[in-house]
């Protein structure tokens, strides 16, 4: 095998992005993948959870037809023709990445790699050498001491998103994005939905009030959850599923989903006898993702960055652009839009304001609500946008609740990135009626000219 510019173990958001990327930059390159170039975000992360979420939003909009005076009715989820639908998208983008990465002459090897010594990856025999090696092996769904996943009754987000019925009823074992995002479809589904969530709010990464905006409006749409309590033990029969808390109470159901994380795929890999420094079976990084030994980097779900899908992107494309010589610049992670695709969701970028204190910011806050809003009003949507700018400064943060804010995240990162202040943002003519105008109208609120805001 001749000596590859960049080897890449791992074909999903980091590795492929890395591969494509350095590729363009026209670098000799390897992609080694085992399963499926994708990774988690194609196949079981991201695309399959949105498809089952619009499923969702297709069936609401089926039950509240008369809301808006079209006759509809919801008459039940065929499973099979959502899977249809689901798999078909996945299906698509997938046949697309690998003319992708077919396009740009990466050599792409299936099979299970091991990194063998500093420079080499070895799949089925056959070793891949690289003046450079980039890990992106990515996570794996992680459960608690003692809960053993059985795939049919327990089970976490990767079977969830291959079932093929509609549970009676779900718990929920984690009350983070993933867990919110399954608890809302099941809910749109028909499910009897419970989430239990040891911290003490629902998406505890996201500001305090956007936590309790989504936990108000789950428990309108009758999603039950228990906060502050952990897991203590399960029992199973034929009927379903028995989950003890430590407080003692006891919850039956069909299923249960464990969502209490995701851990990094880094067993047995070779990473530690190759000299690489880890922290929990995390890859250690440096701000341009390299590791502390020379040549080997890593990036995506198995260092310890926030883990999305467009964070493995970039991460990849840093380290190609690195390679190739171009000194891009370091990813300021704060600037990372975020966002929970529930009913109703939940965006964000930038400091949340315990951060922002935290970090010793003068701050002042100002929450729009989106009954103010028209386009809110025609969607019948509820929630807000907040802000967090710091006293005559920059907006520090945008925290956004409601139908299809994670749209609206597009903007709210520019003014984020671009360090703008309320009144840069005030002077900007949003279009009437949109959902985007409440983003205008904030800033103005903020700026000291409300238009459309009361209080
Ligand atoms: C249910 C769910 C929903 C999500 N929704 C979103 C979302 O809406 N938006 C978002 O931004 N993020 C979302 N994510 C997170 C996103 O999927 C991950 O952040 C992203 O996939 C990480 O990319 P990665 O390349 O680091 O790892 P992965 O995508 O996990 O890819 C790693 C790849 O490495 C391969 N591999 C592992 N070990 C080896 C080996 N030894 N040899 C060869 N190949 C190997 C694996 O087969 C895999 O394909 C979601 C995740 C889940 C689970």
């Amino acid at each position: 095998m001749p000596e590859f510019d960049v080897v890449i173990l791992g074909g999903g958001s980091g590795g492929y992005a890395c591969a494509l990327r350095s590729a363009q930059l026209g670098l000799s390159v390897a992609l080694i993948e085992a399963d499926k170039v994708g990774g988690t975000c194609l196949h079981r992360g991201c695309i399959p959870t949105k498809a089952l979420l619009h499923s969702a939003e297709i069936a609401d909009g089926a039950r509240e037809g008369a809301r808006f005076g079209v006759k509809s009715s919801f008459d039940g989820i065929d499973m099979a023709g959502v899977n249809s639908y689901k798999d078909g998208v996945v299906s698509r983008l997938h046949k697309g990445l690998q003319g992708l990465v077919k396009s740009r002459s990466i050599t792409y090897v299936e099979g299970h790699g091991t990194l063998t010594s500093k420079n080499t990856i070895e799949v089925n025999g056959e070793k891949y050498t690289g003046k450079n090696i980039v890990l992106a092996t990515g996570s794996f769904a992680k459960t608690l001491p003692g809960l053993e996943i059985d795939g049919v009754q327990v089970i976490t987000s990767d079977h969830g998103t291959r079932l093929d019925y509609v549970p009676k009823s779900v718990i929920v074992l984690g009350g983070g994005v993933i867990g919110c995002e399954f608890a809302s479809v099941w809910k749109s589904f028909g499910s009897d939905v419970t989430i239990i969530e040891g911290l003490p709010r629902l998406i505890a990464l996201e500001d305090e009030s956007s936590s309790k905006q989504l936990e108000r409006a789950f428990r309108k749409r009758g999603i039950k959850f228990e906060l502050g309590v952990f897991f203590k033990s399960l029992t199973k029969n034929k009927k379903g599923v028995t989950v003890t808390l430590e407080d003692g109470k006891e919850f039956t159901a069909d299923l249960l989903m464990v969502s209490v994380g995701r851990g990094p795929v880094s067993a047995n890999l070779g990473y530690e006898a190759a000299g690489v420094t880890m922290d929990r079976g995390y890859v250690l990084v440096d701000d341009k993702c390299r590791t502390n030994v020379p040549g080997i980097w890593a990036v995506g779900d198995l260092i310890p960055t926030l883990q999305l899908a467009h964070v493995g992107f970039a991460e990849g494309m840093l380290v190609a652009e690195e390679i190739a010589g171009l000194n891009p610049r370091a990813i300021n992670y704060d600037g990372i839009p975020r966002v929970t695709y529930s009913d109703p969701e939940v965006a964000s970028v930038g400091l949340t304001t315990a951060e922002a204190k935290k970090r010793g910011h003068d701050i002042i806050e100002l929450s729009y609500d989106l009954a103010g809003n028209g386009k809110a009003q025609i969607l019948n949507t509820s929630g807000s946008i907040k802000l967090i700018a710091e006293k005559n400064g920059p907006i520090l943060g945008v925290h956004m609740v409601g139908a299809r804010v994670g749209e609206l995240l597009a903007e709210a990162e520019l003014i984020f990135n671009w360090e703008a202040r309320a009144d840069d943002v005030a002077s900007l003519i949003h279009a009437h009626p949109t959902l985007s105008e409440a983003m205008g109208e904030a800033h103005m609120a903020l700026a000291g000219k409300p238009l459309h805001a009361h209080g």
